[in-house]
């Protein structure tokens, strides 16, 4: 099922939280919203599940419309929310029938449900305790198997993976990984290396406006502001001779006459610093075009780290 958004703006008093938004997501593909906090994110989530009106734009689920036609939108798609809210005093398997129930599976099917989806996420030795005894991560569990619970083709996950251990942001991204395979799925996210563990494309939302869209191999390959090129010689150069190679800006040397050229051109230099070297009597072992990881390429975007908070504690 394709997830299509069209210019959806959404106003909080004066103040816009998403401006004209639009992209579109097909089946199969799990795309990667990323951006600061205050971005945008959840609001954007919020509204293609149908929780909240935008001021203005569509969304389409197909060709359903989710203003006109929510409640069947509300069926093909799983959401869990920012927050994840639970109800603590239930017991895992006593909440995910309820849950089930809401969605009309009733009776055996819900209990075979309940219990094929229990064993695919993990909760298995967790099922017969109530929610409010569980860890952060099998709670998460929980507020995951509440999105999958009727098999939706849509999945829509607001920061699935915040506040986890690493372990267990390694466990709900191989899960994510797996059931995306036949859904359409967004997540959010604001650590770099889960886009990059798991994502097709990524998205990239700062102050309610999309400022990039791209597969993240094209994001990591975007020079936006110059690129470094890693030279490494049989003998060694001095880094200021480097300099009189006009493009070069900036040098700095590594161990094992390894040289990183930095330039503000973003044509490709490797020609140039190859005749150079010929020039000087240099021998040249390897000159690789250094692409920026998604960190680098998001701070340039966003003007900010992505560093926020204590999950982020895997980025590179
Ligand atoms: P993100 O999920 O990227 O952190 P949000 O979508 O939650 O961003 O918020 C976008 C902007 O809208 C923020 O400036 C936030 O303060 C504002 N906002 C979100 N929800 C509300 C609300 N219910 N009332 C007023 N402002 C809100």
């Amino acid at each position: 099922m394709s997830v299509s958004v069209r210019k959806i703006s959404r106003k909080y008093g004066e103040q816009w939280a998403v401006k004209e938004v639009s992209f579109t997501v097909h089946s199969g593909e799990i795309v990667g919203f990323i951006g600061p906090n205050g971005a945008g994110k959840s609001t954007t989530m919020k509204i293609i599940t149908g929780f909240l009106p935008p001021t203005s734009g569509e969304v389409r689920i197909n060709d359903l419309d989710i203003r006109e036609q929510t409640m069947q939108i509300k069926r093909i798609i799983g959401y869990l929310p920012e927050h994840n809210p639970l109800y603590p005093e239930m017991y895992v398997k006593e909440y995910l029938l309820y849950v089930a129930g809401l969605y009309n599976i009733r009776g055996t099917r819900a209990r075979n449900r309940v219990d094929e989806i229990i064993e695919q996420v993990g909760l298995t030795g967790e099922r017969h305790k109530k929610i409010e005894k569980l860890s952060k991560g099998y709670r998460q569990r929980v507020g995951i198997s509440q999105a999958l619970i009727h098999d939706p083709d849509v999945l829509i996950l607001d920061e699935p993976t915040s506040g986890l251990d690493p372990n267990q942001i390694v466990e709900i991204r191989n899960l994510i990984s797996a059931v995306g395979k036949e859904k359409t799925v967004i997540l959010s996210t604001h650590i770099m290396q889960e886009v990059e563990a798991i994502c097709d494309r990524v998205i990239i939302i700062d102050n309610g406006e999309i400022k990039a869209d791209e597969t993240a191999g094209n994001l990591g390959s975007r020079q936006q502001s110059g690129q470094t090129i890693e030279v490494e010689l049989q003998e060694s150069f001095p880094a200021e001779k480097w300099k009189k190679l006009a493009a070069v800006t900036g040098v700095r040397t590594l161990p094992g006459n390894i040289y990183l050229l930095a330039t503000t051109e973003t044509r490709d230099i490797r020609p140039d610093i190859f005749r150079f070297a010929v020039q000087n009597n240099l021998t040249v072992l390897s000159l690789n075009q250094k692409h920026k990881n998604l960190e680098e390429v998001f701070r340039e975007i966003t003007g900010k780290t992505g560093k926020q908070d204590a999950g982020s504690q895997d980025l590179k």
